[in-house]
This record gives C-alpha cells, structure tokens and sequence, in this order.
C-alpha cells in the first residue's frame, strides 16, 4: 500500500494493481468547507452541489481521468452488482430509475467505476488475466448479504475469471476497535456467517459486541476462491482526520470516493 501525496490530496494506491487506475481518496484536497471538509463526492450529506462535482473533478483529474467516463450509481446497501458496460454520470437519488447497486464490474478501459464510503467497507478487485476491475461498497448490509464474493460471481460469470487469479484490497472503513453493533446487526451476523460469526463478533472491554467487518470481508472473499488479500487495515473512526466516518462524526459527514479503471490502449 503506497500513500500519495499531491497537490494536498492524499490517497492509498496499491502495488497489486499494476497499472489499474486507482485510488482510495482521503478527505483532504477538496473545496468543501463544512462539515464535509475537504474532499467529498457524497450528493447527499448537505454539501453544495457545486462543490462535489468540483471535488469528483479534482478527485479524477488526479488520476488522468475525466468524470465523462464515471459509472456511478445509488448505493442501497444491497448485494447486487452491475455490469458497467458505458459511462453512466447522472447518479441522482431523486432520479427513480436510477441503477441501484452495491458492486459495478467493467473490463471496459472507457468506464471509470466510482463508489463512494464512510464506514462502510470498499472492496476492490482486479482480475489481471481477464483484465476486469471492480468496487463492492460492504457495510454492515452489504457484508451480511456477501456483496463481495457476489462481486467475484460476477467476474466469474460474466468474465470467466479464475477467483484464484484476482487481487483483492479491503480499503479504510470503521474497524473492529469502534465498530459497536446492536442486536439486529450481531442476529443477521450470525445467520450470514454461521460458526465463524464468533470470531466476527468480538467482547470490547465493556461488554459490547464489536462486528469486524474487514474479517468479514477477507472471509467472504476466501470463500470464493479469492486467495491474494490486501488490508489496508485503516480505522475511518480511528482516523476522522484523514477519513469521513458517519458513526464517528454522528452523520454530520461527507463521503470519499473510490475510483477504479483499466488503462487505455489495451488489448
Ligand atoms: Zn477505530
């Protein structure tokens, strides 16, 4: 994991991509000046409208990409993925047809695939044999219902990825140390993960169940034959310096942005 430093942004790039277009963009570098201070992409957390596209433009000019080329959705906390064959830029919750989904896959070098986090745990994936990319947006919902590993059916269907043959990285979100979950989160824990849910659901000093979702995650992935595992290991709550986190910041937050894209040019 290398942490970038530029033109005050600041975001996690990873070895194990090679030439993929990526980044895990922190909250610095951006024009926000709130509560959603600096970076952030979210459209529905109070922040000027002008000010996230600015920031998706700063965010992707970063990389050498123009937001033309984003595939955005609505995130809904679901399991599902989509196919993100074209760009598609006008993510809107007040839109009703907008695509909903948790996981967007591309082998498409025309398609930036973008997600947006505060918590929540973003999985990205890159299969360098079939050349396809992908982002899961995993909170406690989304890990439950293995939006994940449904991502890797995805490269596995539509594909014909090797699961063995992907790399896998569990970026920034809320860690074990903060992550205090209740009675319907530990219940559907213990339904999705079976024994495991255990070791997911560990005793803090006070008593309180704490969910570990980046275990969660790596378990899923396991699961489906994802052997090459990166954590970032990063505590959004622990680091709100650095990161949005909506628990840690009681909801008055923005959203960073995951950006993920094949080099262009290749055949
Ligand atoms: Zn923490």
């Amino acid at each position: 994991m290398l942490v970038v430093e530029q033109n005050g942004l600041k975001y996690l790039t990873f070895e194990r991509f090679g030439n993929v277009t990526h980044g895990i963009f922190s909250r610095h570098g951006g024009v926000s000046n709130n509560h959603a201070t600096s970076l952030n992409v979210g459209g529905t957390v109070g922040d000027e409208p002008g000010s996230v596209l600015a920031n998706k433009q700063i965010l992707f000019g970063a990389l050498g990409k123009n937001t033309s080329s984003m595939f955005d959705c609505w995130q809904v906390h679901g399991p599902d993925y989509v196919l993100a064959n074209s760009p598609h830029t006008a993510a809107s919750h007040t839109n009703p047809r907008e695509i909903r989904a948790d996981a967007l896959l591309t082998a498409n070098p025309d398609v930036t695939l973008f997600m947006r986090f505060a918590d929540c745990t973003p999985v990205l994936l890159y299969d360098p044999v079939r050349r396809v990319v992908g982002i899961a947006h995993a909170g406690w919902q989304g890990t439950v219902k293995h939006a994940a590993s449904n991502l890797v059916r995805g490269f596995t269907h539509i594909f014909g990825s090797d699961p063995g043959d992907i790399q896998a990285v569990i970026g920034p979100s809320i860690g074990p140390c903060h992550y205090e979950v209740g009675h319907q989160v530990i219940e559907q824990v213990i339904t999705s993960y079976g024994r495991k849910a255990n070791e997911l659901l560990q005793e803090s000093a006070h008593g309180k169940a704490h969910f570990n979702m980046w275990a969660a995650n790596e378990y899923d992935l396991r699961n489906a034959g994802v052997e090459h595992i990166e954590l970032a290991g990063i505590c959004t709550a622990c680091h709100t310096n650095d990161w949005f986190s909506h628990r840690a910041e009681k909801g008055r937050t923005g959203r960073f942005g995951v950006i993920m894209a094949l080099p262009e040019g290749m055949e």
